[in-house]
């Protein structure tokens, strides 16, 4: 394969953020230019991975040549808990820690117990949960648990020991994510969501195996949720035809057991939900390609570098490091999220393929740094 170049520079160059001048309060309903309101912030602790998915971090790109962010560069525990505090009295009642591989952050569990000493100005526990490529978590379930983590989600896309050693592409087998599924479970971190990314030709042969290990070896305490492969980034290669409809999901799994459309648990909710008519337990579909849920779309994402993304598909962030390092105030941090979650405008998904979706050239940011 011919070398690929990647210009880092586009999607690591935040806009500038200037101080503020007339302050913003928090009232907790704040909303962005299409009504949406902010209620989830996901948190990328780390741009590293020690897997390398072929639809997230390929190999030939994110090889030894590849310059991860320096220490120095990544928040640290507590500017992320300063602006977590600054972010949930907008709204924010949901927190999840990703990647990169968020347990690949040393001492993730101090942040743990660092964020979940906050409250909602109600004085309402919030949701804190970790998406996790599962390597780790055997050894970290029970810390985490006593951190005050209230749930994880795991990413596992075959249980052929083949194939997802094959989309890991560093050899980690399956074995050892269902073992750390196992610790999470009883570390008391359950449910557990299980993420399956489905790839055409790759891995949609395991759709109904993978649903028929969860719902007989866990029922309800385990959903596993079936994701569209999407166009994030620019180094995955990713083409519509490799892309299994979830409509397609779902009938493959009909056809096997028969299933009811679920209420949605929250609003905003990315998965739509499938209970098994035999009551062990349901599955989830994440539909961004087919069946875009931009409308409702509540989540912010702040980069390993303190950058206030408003979208998975955006090519600039919002530079909030930049104010936390130059002596910004909480008043001046809250009015500067307010202003940039206020003009969102953001609806990649529902865009996709028309004439009014970005044009190439910009060049998308990629998962692993702004987090799933
Ligand atoms: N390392 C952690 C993990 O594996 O879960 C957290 C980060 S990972 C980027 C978060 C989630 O994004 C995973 O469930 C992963 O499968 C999913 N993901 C990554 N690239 C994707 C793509 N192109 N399409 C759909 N899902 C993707």
């Amino acid at each position: 394969m011919g070398e690929r170049v990647i210009p880092l520079t586009d999607w690591r160059r935040g806009a500038a953020m200037a101080r503020p001048a007339a302050p913003i309060a928090a009232t907790g309903l704040l909303a962005d230019a299409r009504g949406r309101p902010l209620r989830d912030l996901r948190i990328s602790v780390t741009d590293r991975c020690n897997f390398r998915c072929s639809y997230c971090m390929p190999k030939e790109v994110f090889d030894n040549r590849h310059a991860f962010l320096p220490h120095s560069a990544l928040l640290s525990f507590e500017e992320i808990t300063r602006l977590a505090r600054l972010f949930t009295a907008h709204g924010v009642r949901k927190l999840r820690l990703t990647g990169g591989e968020p347990l690949l952050r040393k001492n993730v569990e101090d942040l743990v117990a660092m964020l979940s000493g906050l409250r909602a100005p109600d004085g309402e526990e919030l949701d804190l949960t970790l998406t996790t490529n599962g390597s780790l978590l055997r050894r970290k379930a029970a810390a985490l648990k006593a951190a005050g983590l209230r749930r994880v989600t795991v990413s596992l896309d075959a249980l052929d020991d083949a194939i997802f050693q094959r989309m890991n592409d560093v050899g980690f087998p399956v074995a050892d994510v269902l073992a750390g599924i196992d610790a999470a479970l009883a570390a008391g971190l359950g449910p557990v969501k299980v993420n399956m990314v489905v790839k055409r030709g790759v891995n949609d042969h395991e759709i109904v195996p993978m649903a028929s290990h969860f719902r007989d070896r866990y029922g309800c305490a385990a959903v596993l949720r079936f994701i569209e492969f999407m166009d994030v980034g620019a180094t995955n290669g990713w083409r519509m035809d490799d892309v299994v409809p979830s409509s397609q999901v779902l009938g493959r799994l009909q056809q096997a057991w028969p299933l009811h459309a679920l209420e949605s648990a929250a609003p905003g909710e990315t998965a739509q939900r499938w209970g098994y008519d035999d009551g062990r337990g349901e599955i989830g579909l994440i539909s961004s390609v087919t069946q875009a849920f931009c409308h409702d779309c509540n989540r912010a994402r702040l980069s390993t570098e303190g950058q206030l993304f408003l979208c998975l598909f955006a090519s600039q962030g919002h530079d909030l490091r930049s104010l936390l390092r130059g002596g910004a105030t909480d008043a001046d941090i809250t009015t500067a999220i307010a202003q940039v979650w206020g003009g969102r405008e953001d609806r990649y998904s529902e865009l996709r393929g028309s004439a009014a979706a970005p044009q190439a050239g910009e060049r998308r940011v990629e998962m692993h740094y702004i987090g799933g």
